[in-house]
């Protein structure tokens, strides 16, 4: 053990006093303490020689009287220098040296009381240590030394002086220090206390920071457990919704699936709460499209709506860069618990985002055009929230009130992650609203671009875009916004202005098919007009002028194919709003691709029409129903695999035989994913795409992949089309 490591164990174990961290309970002590603390120190340096005149006596009385309360700060040299003095002191004593008188007694009791503190102090800190080193041992045989002359050498007069003294018969001596004594003793005392306080507060932090460390992987692995199950749940859903089934039957798994995604999000919020509370949440940079990633929280919140007869839309102002660089997870999550709330506090009117640049910065200053400053508005026209609830609502657990938090259901985490998440990433989040008038929620962020995800124009696209061009429409919408109507022009359709009333629609649409010209499409909004653009449908139907036109329904009630009977009798079909260009190609290819005989015609990912025939995949996962369902998956996509249950499987079977690609979960009984996979790296190959099967969505996780030699990850729950993507992007290529 070295030096330092021995004075370690006796230097006070009493984190130094940091002004900062404690000045608010320390504030009223801390400046005399400290006064004190430096005073003592420099007085147990000075108090070299043993004091022999009134003055030096003065000041070892002091030195002893102050030593006592601050014995927690002073080192074990300091210590020792002082014992030696007290010795000196009781030697000159003893050896008749120094006269005696009431002065040196009241040092010499000082002195005693004095060492006796540091002595149990030391004591105290050899019963937590357990260990004796030998400047112990020096300091402790000079007190018992300084003990032992106390009971025997010392004269029995200046015994009977102390003795007296200590039991009051004797009044100490009036020094000047006394009149400052008063108030030290109170000082003294009260820091003593601060100090315990400060040792338990601190014992109890560390105590609670351990729970929380075992609380948050506690989250872990049960979020690592329940992503699982979820997994198999939204994959076979996936799978079945594929199916011949009934409408019926479909919508019950959309059910099964929207539930899977909301339980998802709440596993989601709860782990995060757990890294935020312990600071260790870490943002991602991956590059995202904005218009996709908004699309796709707009498919969930629809499935949500339930019955309710909202107008969902979506704004991104044309000046918007799409392309950006940031944390699309989280960023998703943000949008799905403000758009979430929206819609479950609002019964009727408008629900919606709107995207614009930041107005207090100028995006278009050419010396930053690398980053995107956003402004994201959340409206709706619901319940509103109240002055006082506004206070709280961001706070973890806290919801608006009882009775709402009761009809509403929820956890009160929502708003709470979404600020941390905006706040991590540098942006900030407030909330307009008031009660019966809905609420905005906004917040600002900012994103470098990468303009290279900022494209839209795929294959697929360029063949509606060729179906469309032309085409006449005509769009009968209440949303102010005219979204659909500018999607049609910008795919340069004609549209034909109609009037916001349907019976004057009806006869503009006539007198424009008396003029002979053509209408390929009518879109009638049935959230707006509700009865009306039934009875217009209705007529449209009827009247032989437009037996070519398709008559479209602008919904939100994704189980309008369904369970309407109304809508069966009036409509050909229907385009979900805020309208999706996915969905939208698919029912422009459905109406003018002629040759596309298939009725349920779909836009489909390159990917998707990509095969994966001959590639040869092995899987490894212990959970049998992720096997059975990747079996599944396996058919659907007419892939052929091997599968294994370890690590330790899994190298056997790489040992015999060449896989194009190797899918890995992590958590793993016999070998988990990741020492297998550094087994494979370092013994079998370099080369072999191994893709990580993370349940946890942590970058730290990924990192660690990485590290390992994992070439990518797909994190659960995943669907057929992300499974298949990856084995096209690293199986195809044989290596
Ligand atoms: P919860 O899971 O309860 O929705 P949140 O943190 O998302 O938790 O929201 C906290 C509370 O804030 C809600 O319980 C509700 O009272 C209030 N709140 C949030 N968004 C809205 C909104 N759009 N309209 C009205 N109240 C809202």
């Amino acid at each position: 053990m070295t030096q330092e490591n021995q004075n370690d164990i006796f230097t006070p174990h009493v984190p130094e006093l940091n002004l900062e961290e404690h000045g608010e309970m320390l504030s009223e002590f801390t400046t005399e303490v400290l006064d004190l603390l430096i005073e003592a120190k420099n007085a147990v340096l000075a108090l070299e020689a043993i004091p022999n005149d009134q003055e030096s006596l003065h000041k070892a009385f002091k030195v002893f009287y102050t030593i006592k309360g601050l014995a927690t700060f002073l080192n074990l040299s300091d210590i020792y220098q002082l014992a030696k003095n007290a010795e000196g002191l009781f030697d000159a004593l003893r050896k008749g040296l120094l006269p005696f008188d009431e002065m040196v007694a009241d040092v010499a009791l000082e002195a005693i009381d004095s060492l006796r503190a540091l002595l149990d102090l030391l004591n105290e800190q050899i019963a937590n240590h357990g260990k004796l080193s030998r400047e112990y041992l020096d300091v402790s045989a000079v007190v018992l030394k300084i003990q032992a002359l106390n009971e025997s050498a010392i004269p029995g007069r200046i015994r009977k002086v102390i003795d007296d003294k200590r039991s009051g018969k004797i009044p100490l001596v009036s020094l000047p220090v006394s009149s400052e004594s008063d108030s030290r003793v109170k000082i003294l005392k009260r820091q003593q206390e601060l100090i315990r306080e400060r040792e338990l507060a601190i014992r109890l932090s560390q105590q609670a920071q351990k729970m929380a460390a075992e609380k948050s992987d506690m989250l872990a692995s049960m979020s690592h457990e329940m992503r699982t199950l979820i997994n198999a749940i939204m994959g076979f859903s996936d799978l079945l919704v594929k199916g011949d089934l009934e409408e019926k039957q479909k919508i019950f798994l959309r059910s099964i699936s929207s539930s899977a995604e909301l339980l998802l999000d709440i596993i989601n919020n709860i782990l995060d709460l757990a890294k935020i509370e312990r600071g260790k949440l870490k943002l991602e940079a991956i590059s995202f499209n904005l218009r996709d990633l908004v699309e796709s929280v707009f498919q969930i919140i629809r499935a949500r709506l339930e019955q309710k007869q909202i107008l969902l839309f979506f704004n991104i102002d044309p000046e918007v860069t799409l392309g950006l660089k940031g944390d699309p997870t989280r960023f998703r999550q943000i949008l799905i618990n403000l758009l979430g709330n929206a819609v479950k506090f609002t019964e009727k009117g408008e629900v919606g985002l709107t995207v614009s640049l930041d107005p207090h910065v100028d995006n278009t200053a050419a010396m930053d055009r690398s980053r995107a400053y956003l402004r994201f508005k959340v409206s709706d026209t619901g319940i509103g929230i109240s002055e006082t609830k506004l206070k709280y609502i961001f706070e973890p657990f806290m919801q608006g009130d009882k009775t709402i938090a009761r009809e509403y259901g929820g956890t009160g985490l929502g708003l709470a992650i979404s600020k941390s998440y905006i706040e991590t990433m540098g942006g900030k989040i407030w909330v307009e609203s008031s009660v019966g008038d809905g609420s905005d929620f906004i917040f600002q962020v900012s994103f470098p671009v990468d303009e290279a995800f900022g494209h839209e124009t795929t294959q697929d696209m360029t063949k509606v875009f060729d179906l469309a061009a032309g085409k006449s429409v005509a769009v009968i919408d209440k949303d102010k916004r005219q979204a659909l109507k500018s999607l049609c022009q910008s795919y340069h359709m004609q549209t034909i202005d109609l009037p916001l009333i349907c019976e004057e629609s009806f006869n503009v649409l006539t007198a424009h098919a008396q003029q002979g010209k053509a209408v390929d499409i009518i879109f009638i909004d049935t959230i707006g007009f509700k009865d009306d653009a039934y009875l217009l449908a209705n007529k449209l139907q009827q009247d032989e002028r437009f037996a070519q036109a398709k008559i479209i329904a602008v919904t939100s009630d994704i189980k309008i194919g369904v369970s309407n009977e109304a809508y069966k009798a009036c409509f050909d079909d229907y385009l979900l709003r805020p309208v999706i260009r996915s969905e939208f190609f698919n029912l422009i290819q459905k109406t003018f691709d002629r040759s596309s005989s298939s009725q349920d015609a779909t836009i489909v990912s390159s990917s998707e029409t990509t095969s994966c025939a001959g590639i040869e995949v092995l899987i490894v996962d212990d959970s049998a129903t992720n096997i059975e369902l990747i079996k599944a998956y396996f058919e659907s996509i007419e892939c052929v695999g091997d599968f294994a249950v370890n690590g330790q499987e899994a190298i056997e079977k790489i040992k015999q035989k060449r896989y194009d690609i190797c899918f890995m979960d992590l958590q793993m009984p016999v070998m988990n994913g990741f020492a297998a996979t550094q087994i494979i790296r370092s013994q079998i190959s370099q080369d072999l795409p191994i893709i990580a099967l993370t349940a946890a969505d942590a970058p730290e996780d990924k990192e660690k992949c990485q590290e390992i030699g994992f070439t990518d990850f797909l994190s659960k729950p995943f669907n057929m089309n992300e499974f298949k993507d990856k084995i096209i992007r690293y199986g195809r290529h044989k290596h």
